[in-house]
Formats: structure tokens, sequence, C-alpha cells
């Protein structure tokens, strides 16, 4: 055997068990009774969750289009960040070129990736204009083995095709995929925006007025019904408000495959932030919303109306941030959240009593690899699957200080938060690729991870 982890305790979705854990050739093998590896992991008092799935992150370097969001990392910084905080499986939001097809854009990003992520890796198509084309790339994409789309209600262009996007989503349903939506409303987001010019509010402390919850509520349902309509599964992607919540409570009561997503930002931070001098470093579709959505947020990650926690890691340097050439209608948005995400979760969730370990589980790993056709591969510890699992350390207290993290983004949005619970080991397909001392694999070891149909949770 390769490597043993003994004395830990095991947590799945299913519950906990103190078990030793054998791999082989990057596979989980065998669970107790065993004598003897060449390399052995004391985990001793220690829990071990399998490694993160992080479905929404953006990694893609920037060169291709000069007008587009030019983010700080790439697949090596990215993944670095996210093997430091307990992810081992990440999902790109992979964009086409102004002359790229769809496979095109995964094919450029998939050589990429190959070349320098440490992480695994899996890649979503998104579909900016649906076009008979891009309409036509569904199903070859889907048997590849990427069997998702993301598309945008947040763009103009959304309104003016719903009819294809509506037709997009019943190919999707038809391959066995999910759609995965960014739901905000653009029609309102641009009236609001047109308000804020005439009345001279455009400083950045106004970004929350920009794209208020209504756009969000209504775009939500929106989805719910679309979902409903097609039979297509669908995904909300960084849900923000009690208001949206509310929009998908009540499309999954009437048994609509409707699945929900939130992010750090949403679990730790409300919209007065944005009353600070460099407010704009908070910035991020939606926004920052009130205390009563972050408790409704939290409360719904305890009674499992939250299927799951990513980060959308976006980063920029801070003075990219808070450059005055943006104002209240147009800030840069996105955040570096790939090494705090977990860390964050375990602290002010698990240990402070709000959720449980196995429900951190799920949230974290399980849940998105079984929606986006992962699972068992990855989002368990099983005999036969993948071996992905992180130690914790649950004693380590950090103070959050985003200039000495991985991230090439220079400031975290939690600079100065005690954290308390950090991976000790990170273990990727068998190989230890952090230990106390630091990351130890290099660039480019990163697999990409061809995914079966969706699956229900
Ligand atoms: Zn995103």
């Amino acid at each position: 055997m390769d490597l043993l982890i003994e004395g830990g305790t095991i947590v799945t979705v299913g519950g906990r068990a103190r078990v030793d854990v054998g791999v082989e050739a990057g596979k989980i093998v065998q669970m107790g009774g065993i004598m003897h590896a060449d390399k052995v992991i004391d985990a001793i008092d220690r829990f071990i969750t399998p490694g993160g799935v992080d479905p929404h992150v953006h990694l893609t370097s920037p060169t291709l289009d000069p007008n587009g969001p030019n983010w700080s990392d790439d697949f090596e910084s990215g993944t670095r960040a996210a093997i430091a905080g307990g992810i081992t499986t990440v999902g790109n939001m992979s964009f086409a070129g102004r002359d790229e097809s769809l496979l095109e854009g995964i094919e450029r990003d998939n050589a990429e990736a190959n070349e320098h992520s440490i992480a695994d890796y899996f890649l979503h198509p998104v579909m900016l204009y649906p076009s008979k084309e891009n309409l036509a790339a569904i199903e070859p994409l889907h048997a590849q083995g990427h069997t998702s789309l993301k598309f945008f209600l947040s763009f103009n262009s959304f309104d003016r095709h719903v009819p294809e996007f509506l037709q997009a989503m019943q190919i999707v349903k038809r391959a066995g995929g999910i759609a995965m939506i960014h739901c905000e409303d653009a029609a309102i987001i641009d009236c609001c925006c047109s308000l804020l010019r005439e009345a001279g509010n455009t400083d950045a402390r106004f970004f929350p007025e920009s794209r208020p919850v209504q756009a969000e509520s209504v775009s939500t349902y929106r989805a719910v019904g679309y979902s409903e309509t097609t039979g297509c599964p669908v995904y909300i992607v960084h849900l923000a408000s009690a208001r949206a919540l509310a929009a998908c409570h009540d499309g999954r009561s009437r048994g609509v495959d409707v699945y929900v997503e939130t992010r750090p930002l949403y679990l730790h931070l409300t919209r007065q932030r944005f009353e600070e001098e460099d407010g704009a470093k908070y910035a991020g579709a939606p926004p920052l919303r009130e205390q009563s959505d972050v408790d409704a947020m939290w409360a719904a990650l305890s009674f499992g109306n939250i299927d799951s926690l990513a980060t959308d890691h976006a980063p920029w340097k801070l003075a990219e941030k808070l450059d005055t050439e943006f104002d209240a209608t147009n800030l840069r948005q996105g955040v570096a959240d790939l090494e705090t995400s977990l860390p964050m979760l375990y602290s002010s969730g698990v240990l402070g009593g709000r959720i449980t370990l196995e429900q951190f589980v799920a949230v974290t790993s399980t849940n998105a690899a079984k929606l986006f056709g992962l699972y068992p591969q990855k989002g368990t510890i099983q005999v036969g699957s993948d071996a992905d699992m992180v130690v914790w350390d649950e004693t380590e207290t950090r103070i959050i200080d985003g200039a000495t993290m991985q991230s090439r983004s220079d400031y975290s949005p939690y600079d100065g938060f005690k954290v308390t619970g950090w991976p000790i080991y990170t273990i990727s397909r068998g190989e230890v690729v952090l230990d106390g001392k630091g990351i130890l694999a290099a660039p480019g070891r990163g697999q990409l991870v061809r995914r079966g149909p969706h699956r229900a949770i």
C-alpha cells in the first residue's frame, strides 16, 4: 500500500467513524485492518473530510479578451490557494472568446489547466449567445464529460434570446446535465444604474443599490419557472438573499429540480461594509445584503436548503478594486476566497455550532460532486473513490491576512478575521499536496475530471 492514514475519524454525509484508510495508485483501496504502507500519516484525534469540491471558480488567464476581466489568479496560483484551503477539485467557468466556438473555449482552458493546475478540475461551458452553433455544441460537450451549461440572466443578451435559452435548457435536460444560472435581472440593474447616475449617487457605497434584492428575486423566480417548464435541473449560483431563497424553496416544495449555491461573502459580511472608505473591495454580484439575509443563509445551510458553498473565486489586487475610474454602477466584481472558504465555514459553522461536520461535508464536497457528475469518484471517502482527503487541525487559529496567502490577490475581504480550524494535510489522488510546512505539489499534476450525468441529491 502507498499510503496509510492512521487513527483519524472519517466524516462523510452519512456519519463518522474512526477507521484507517489505505491508498494505492491514487485510489482508496481499503478501510480498516491495514498492516503496512510505504508512508503513514498520523491522524490520531483528527477529523478527515473528503477533499473540497468547489464548483465555481474563475482561473482562466485573461489573455484572450483584452476588455474582459483581468483576474489575478491563473490555474497555478488559484489551485495553490485551493489546496491550502482544503479544496482538491475546482469547477472553472470557461468562456469562449469572441471568435471561438464553445468547444474551442473548453479545449483552450483545458490545455492551460492541464499545464498549470495543481488540483483536479472540471470545466463548465459558459453560453453568452445561444447561436445555432452554440446550441448544437451542447450535446457533444456533454458527451465529452462537460455535463453542465452556465448562463447569465444579468446580461441584456439573455432577455433578447429567452426562447433560445429555453431551447438550450431542453437540450441540457435531454443530455443529462444541469444548467447553472446567474440570477439578477438585467433590466432592473440598468434602470437602477440610470437612477443612481441621475441622482449623482455613483460613489462606491451606493453599489448595493445598483443591484437590489428585487433584481435577484425576480430573476430567481424566472429560473425556477424555466426549470419547471423545461424539466432541466437548475443550479442557482451565488444566491444572496432571503427573498431569492424563498423563490427556490417555493419551487423545491413543488418538486422542481432546483439547487442552491451560496458563497462565503454572504455568510460573513453585510452591506454595512460599503460604508467603509475602501468599501469597493467587497464588490461582487449580487452585492452584500442585510444581516437578516446573512441569518437566512445560515438557517438554510443548517436545514439543508442550501446545497453547496462555492467561492466564485475571482480575485483582484486591492488597487484594482479601488480604481476610481469605476463607480457604483460598474465596480470590478469578485474576490479571492479559495484558501479561506472551508476554514471559515469550519470555524463559524462547525465550531460555532451552526452546522454539523456531516453538513459541512455535504455543502463543501458531496453535494457538488453529485450535482455535477463527479460522484463517487470525488466527494466522498469510500473504497474505489479517488484518495482526496483533508486532515483538519481544529485547534489551529490564524488571523486572515490576504497579503501573505496563496492567491495573487494582495488582500482578503476578511483581513483581520480570526479563524480556527485549518487543513494540516491535503491529499489529492493519494499524493500529499499540503503538509504542515506548505504546498508540496508541482503545477501540472492536476487532471481534468470527465464527468458523468447530473444526479439529484
Ligand atoms: Zn462566477
